[in-house]
């Protein structure tokens, strides 16, 4: 096996089913991530792109084609195995945020890391690094919609993950907060050599990817224009 492939997807199907209403979302879905690279996935509200990556972090399974994640094919991984991986290995990023609301954003930062076994994070240098130094002793409903996600994102950095599925992590920003973090975003992937998934609408975030996929149809392939609109 290649050990530098994160994430191996071939040919994925999924639908929801309400009733007796199918709604089939991902239908051929294939993707590579290799390890220090940067995908992003964009594509219209509603083309399945939150749905691939719950399949991803294994919190959906795919009904039929190939996924392995770290070199592990899904058929093999039990429960507690895609556990363990987002406990130590994967950062999700929801689009929502994912903080602990009973928790200042240092301790909610220390608990993630703590949690993947991490002890000695760098959480006040990411949050400084972020532009929220100021928010380390508030709680999660005392911050404005942009500090959540950078907060959130300062969560996962300090896991220390080797994989990031990032779904829209710079929604809440506005343009010039976005323009900000984006390249530090980008900084801790290239620091870190992580993988990172990243579902964006966001054309400075998705331009400083490695590679951009456009999920249509169900599928993804490779994404080309001239301009970005
Ligand atoms: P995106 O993130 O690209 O906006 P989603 O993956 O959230 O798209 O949703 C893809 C499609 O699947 C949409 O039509 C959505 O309404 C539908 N869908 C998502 N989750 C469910 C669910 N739990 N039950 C039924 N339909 C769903
Ligand atoms: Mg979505």
């Amino acid at each position: 096996m290649n050990d530098s492939l994160l994430v191996e997807a071939r040919d994925l199907e999924r639908s929801y089913h309400n009733g007796r209403e199918q709604i089939r979302v991902l239908h051929g879905a294939s993707l590579e991530l290799r390890r220090g690279e940067a995908v992003a996935v964009i594509g219209p509200s509603g083309s399945g792109k939150s749905t691939l990556l719950n399949l991803l972090n294994g919190l959906l399974p795919p009904e039929s084609g190939e996924l392995r994640l770290f070199g592990r094919a899904h058929t093999e991984l039990t429960e507690s195995d895609w556990a363990e991986m987002r406990r130590t290995r994967i950062a999700t990023l929801f689009q929502d945020g994912n903080l602990i609301p009973t928790l200042t954003v240092s301790r909610n930062i220390a608990f993630r890391a703590g949690l993947a076994g991490v002890h000695r994070h760098d959480g006040d240098a990411l949050l400084e690094r972020l532009g929220i130094a100021e928010t380390a002793q508030r709680y999660p409903d005392q911050l404005s919609g942009g500090q959540r996600q950078r907060a959130a994102l300062a969560c996962a950095f300090a896991m220390q993950p080797e994989l990031i599925l990032a779904d829209e992590p710079t929604g809440s920003l506005d343009y010039a907060t976005a323009q900000r973090v984006a390249p530090l975003f980008f900084d801790a992937i290239r620091e870190r050599s992580l993988g990172a998934l990243i579902v964006t609408h966001n054309p400075e975030l998705a331009q400083r990817c490695d590679r951009i996929l456009e999920l249509r149809d169900g599928a993804l392939s490779p994404w080309v224009s001239a301009q970005f609109s």
